[in-house]
């Protein structure tokens, strides 16, 4: 039954045609248009059913004959496309994984796929946070820019993570951010 799904998925699906699929399309339109009906439906496979056998019959000659040259050059571009862009997309992010740097920019990119499918408003205070250079007190006393590390509350170093997560002068906008993003 999965197989029999999977195939129809493959003929009726316009972006991802391979040659053979591009072959079974032509031949099904070719029959239409001597006012044939074409229907596809399940049918159990060993019971005796002449056409499937047949088709069966065919199958297993046309995988095991030697005659049959086997061609795996023939793509559609949109196909190799795709593939390389998976396969690039792939690489990438072995890179990121194995990188030790941007340590911070991972934790909010952990994955490069998703990341490319966002929608992102770019601006210099988001590239701070995503980056962990935003000039938090932790940031500008590392380099001896201010005395205190220590955040206006007092709990600890006024850090992203602490700004972000813990600091209860932040709380109000931090539990407004958690209504508006549901899940978060
Ligand atoms: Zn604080």
């Amino acid at each position: 039954m999965h197989t029999y799904i999977h195939t129809l998925h493959y003929i009726h699906t316009l972006h991802y045609i391979r040659t053979y699929t591009q072959e079974i399309r032509k031949s099904i339109l070719n029959l239409e248009r001597t006012n044939r009906t074409i229907e596809f439906s399940w049918v159990k496979a060993h019971v005796g059913i002449h056409g499937n056998e047949l088709a069966d019959r065919l199958a297993k000659e046309a995988a095991c004959s030697t005659e049959i040259q086997v061609v795996f050059d023939r793509m559609p571009k949109s196909s190799l496309y795709s593939e390389l862009e998976e396969e690039a997309t792939q690489k990438w992010q072995e890179e990121w994984e194995q990188c030790k740097k941007a340590a911070v920019t991972k934790q909010f990119f952990p994955t490069l796929r998703d990341s490319i499918n966002l929608s992102l408003n770019v601006t210099p205070n988001f590239m701070a946070v995503a980056t962990g250079r935003g000039k938090t007190r932790a940031y500008l006393h590392r380099f001896k820019i201010t005395d205190s590390a220590t955040c206006p509350c007092n709990k600890e170093d006024k850090t992203l993570d602490h700004i972000l997560c813990k600091c209860t002068l932040h709380k109000t906008q931090r539990d407004l951010f958690k209504e508006k993003v549901p899940g978060f």
